[in-house]
């Protein structure tokens, strides 16, 4: 599976809804955890491979692999926190990203369950990160005017880019 990278326009759209967690997205899922591990990522939505569907899946250090299907954000703490954030799709770049420090989100897993879990340190970032995804939000997009242009602009020159 190849991962799409910025400029891309499929990753400034927003995902749909699944309708029916069935063999198909269970498939999907498991392909999505495969390709995460094999990029040695922490978090890939389904956006980024260019499907349009509302899943991601996470692989953070010291948690279990974790799959979130039509996933919502309950709640955000006020409190934030600054951290360097990379991306999939943005190969080469990094940049400190400010976002909640906990998170609540409700989701169903690939067996159609519900699930809320309240996410705190790496986990609740790569979740908000990866929601983001579904609304086609990249990081650099949360990041100051400034930051993001230079960013960009790296980016453009092809730093990073040599996979491409
Ligand atoms: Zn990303």
């Amino acid at each position: 599976m190849q991962i799409l990278t910025m400029g891309n326009d499929l990753l400034k759209q927003k995902a749909v809804r699944i309708d029916k967690i069935d063999s198909k997205i269970r498939e999907l899922a498991g392909q999505m955890l495969e390709a995460l591990a094999a990029e040695k990522g922490i978090g890939l939505a389904a956006v980024q491979l260019g499907i349009m569907k509302r899943i991601f899946v996470t692989r953070v250090q010291n948690d279990e692999e974790r799959i979130f299907i039509n996933p919502s954000i309950l709640e955000t703490s006020v409190k934030t926190t600054k951290y360097e954030e990379g991306c999939l799709s943005i190969p080469g770049i990094y940049g400190q990203v400010v976002r909640s420090e906990l998170v609540t989100v409700q989701a169903w897993n690939e067996k159609g369950r519900p699930f809320t879990i309240e996410a705190e340190g790496l986990l609740a970032r790569v979740i908000q990160h990866e929601y983001d995804h579904l609304e086609g939000i990249l990081f650099l997009d949360r990041m100051p005017d400034d930051k993001r242009i230079k960013l960009a602009e790296k980016y453009k020159t092809g730093a990073g880019r040599d996979t491409n």
